[in-house]
């Protein structure tokens, strides 16, 4: 199996069963995001203790590389501070915006790398950050986010 199809098997896979999907009860923050091009919806729940991100889930519905992206975010953040969040918030854009496809990503990356083909496709890559983009509205405190 190439990478391609390791990449292509992880978003099937976190498109069909996402992980931490659903509300949780004791959030401290929750932003929706929309996507209009696509038409992409999510809402995303945090429970923040101390700058740490104590639990994250999203629910919603948009096509797959929405629902896929916000699945591995949610598994990449949770237990991470904030500042670490935005940090790999910022490394996942470089990696979907980057036009050198040859590019290593980052380790810290992980299973987001699955995502790194969408940067052929300019209208996919607002799918693929949509849920970092309303990550970002929770973590500053504004409530909706929207891509364009
Ligand atoms: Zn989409």
């Amino acid at each position: 199996m190439d990478l391609t199809d390791l990449y292509q098997e992880i978003i099937v896979d976190h498109n069909r069963s996402p992980r931490n999907f659903g509300k949780i009860d004791d959030r401290t923050q929750q932003a929706e995001g929309y996507n209009p091009l696509c038409g992409d919806r999510l809402t995303l729940y945090l429970r923040i203790t101390d700058g740490i991100i104590e639990d994250v889930s999203f629910d919603g519905a948009g096509c797959a590389i929405s629902v896929a992206s916000a699945s591995l975010m949610t598994e990449g953040i949770k237990g991470k501070t904030a500042q670490e969040a935005e940090e790999l918030f910022r490394q996942f854009h470089q990696l979907v915006t980057t036009t050198s496809a040859d590019q290593t990503p980052e380790p810290e990356l992980g299973k987001l790398a699955a995502l790194a083909g969408v940067r052929a496709y300019p209208t996919r890559v607002k799918c693929a950050t949509l849920a970092w983009h309303t990550l970002d509205s929770a973590l500053s405190g504004r409530d909706s986010a929207k891509t364009e």
